[in-house]
């Protein structure tokens, strides 16, 4: 018998293993089914490693078989599967819209509405004025109208959807005219030259990746174009030698030629940003009055709400698009339109908007302010930490989320510093992010960054009970 085998052989059973207190405790908290689930998938995990270690693949340590380290092991597998997945996390990095982490945190208002929704019946589609059936998009469309100007409004599931609907429902079979520097790649695989393509319409790319002009566009108008498409570059920024089309030229170059327009704008900013002395994004409004046809955007970017994504814009086409098939596969659910609803209600008043809805009012906080709340983390650190540890810096926080990819926001950050506490700060970060609540930092050369313009201030306290947990229970450990 080889050496592999007879380990192969040590390898302790399932029963065996289930006598270990480790599981013992929580078998008397969760289903059997969770946990011998674990101890399977724990056991077959050292068989693959000692294979493994037989292929050469591996260096040659010893792998400790020992029943009370894998009955450890299989215990933590088992917690974590009965435990929930997605929970709520600290934010600390300072990106506001975040997709990582959900990007935008709803208003108050938006998630009273969605709990009163979710937990009983509602009219999502009967008219309380006539006892009819009513349309679940009856309840949002008067709204966006209102807030954008334009005649109609549908709400799909998400922007990427929004646009795929868009080009399908008006464009199919014929040729959309595009600049070579909009064809761009938003994350993922949200390709504008392959949604496109899905959207069965015929890309026709005009001008160069830095400049577009008006006769470009001009000169490839045959009979067979059906619309411009004008494409917010949200994700990155051109600076030097460019040209691109204004919304208004295209309008009207459109309509000599009955096309349409469609603009994809991506963030969906109904707020002027300058008055946060951030760079300008083009609002929504301002599209639609300047003769943009269809206007699509995000809910859950730069408007605040849940993820959608919208549609505004003329009401022929709106209602092309909702009448089209497709529309159904990408209908948004009552949660959605409850929260939608009830954070749009809240830009009718560009204050309240500023004040209630979580991304503008991290966007619109003011660094003093960030810095009198870190100023009172660093005193509850100091005394775990050391003094010299922990301090403040200067640093930018940033919008994120594919949105104002120049835009800089001026904040204090709070910095830990690491080398003292024998842990790696990999593996801080990652008990950090395992903690509870996980924390999501941001680390650069050993020390950690945490930008408090992205923690709710009633989070503070947790903030600063997760780090100091994390570096007490981490002493000794490697
Ligand atoms: C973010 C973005 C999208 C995709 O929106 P989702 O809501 O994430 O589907 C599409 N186009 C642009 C320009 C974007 O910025």
């Amino acid at each position: 018998m080889t050496d592999d085998q007879s380990r192969l052989r040590e390898l302790p059973a399932v029963d065996r293993l289930l006598q270990e207190p480790a599981l013992e405790h929580v078998l008397q908290r969760m289903p059997r089914s969770i946990v011998l689930q674990a101890v399977r998938e724990t056991i077959t995990r050292y068989r693959n490693l000692l294979l493994s270690q037989h292929c050469g693949e591996e260096s040659t340590y010893k792998v400790d078989l020992s029943p009370d380290i894998l009955a450890g092991e299989a215990a933590s597998l088992a917690e974590k599967r009965a435990g929930s997945n997605l929970k709520p996390v600290i934010n600390a990095t300072g990106v506001v819209i975040h997709t990582n982490l959900g990007r935008a945190p709803l208003a108050r208002a938006a998630t009273e509405a969605l709990t009163a929704v979710a937990s009983g019946y509602s009219n999502l589609e009967l008219s309380l004025d006539s006892g009819k059936r009513g349309s679940r998009q009856d309840h949002l469309e008067a709204l966006l109208c209102l807030l954008t100007g334009a005649e109609a409004a549908l709400v799909v599931n998400n922007n990427a959807a929004a646009v795929f609907l868009a080009l399908y429902a008006t464009t199919r079979d014929r040729e959309v005219v595009v600049s070579r520097g909009q064809l761009v790649e938003i994350g993922g695989s949200f390709r504008i030259p392959e949604i496109m393509a899905a959207g069965g319409a015929r890309l026709v790319e005009v001008g160069t990746t830095n400049k577009t002009y008006l006769r470009d566009y001009e000169a490839v108008i045959n009979d067979n174009t059906a619309a411009l498409l004008k494409v917010h570059t949200s994700n990155y920024h051109m600076i030097g030698f460019t040209a691109e089309v204004q919304t208004a030229e295209l309008a009207s170059l459109a309509h000599r030629h009955n096309l349409i327009l469609i603009e994809d704008l991506g963030s969906g900013v109904l707020i002027d940003l300058e008055k946060f002395s951030l760079p300008a994004e083009p609002l929504v409004q301002e599209s639609i009055a300047a003769g943009a046809d269809l206007v699509t955007f995000s809910g859950d970017k730069m408007l605040g709400g849940p993820q959608a994504g919208i549609i505004a814009g003329r009401k022929d086409l709106v209602a092309a698009i909702r009448a089209n098939q497709l529309a159904r596969t990408v209908r948004v659910d009552k949660f959605t339109i409850a929260a939608l609803e009830a954070t749009l209600r809240l830009y009718f008043d560009e204050a309240e908007a500023r004040d209630q809805i979580p991304v503008w009012r991290m966007i619109s906080l003011a660094k003093e302010k960030i810095s009198e709340r870190a100023q009172r983390l660093i005193e509850r650190l100091a005394p775990h930490f050391g003094k010299a540890q922990v301090g403040m810096s200067e640093g930018v926080s940033r919008v994120g989320g594919g949105a104002l990819p120049m835009a800089e926001l001026p904040t204090c950050l709070v910095h830990v510093h690491l080398e003292r506490w024998g842990l790696s700060s990999e593996k801080i970060l990652e008990k950090l992010r395992r903690g509870d609540p996980p924390v999501i930092v941001r680390l650069q050369h050993d020390t950690l960054f945490l930008d408090l313009r992205t923690v709710f201030e009633e989070q503070d306290e947790a903030l600063a009970g997760a780090l100091i947990k994390t570096i007490t229970d981490g002493k000794g450990e490697r």
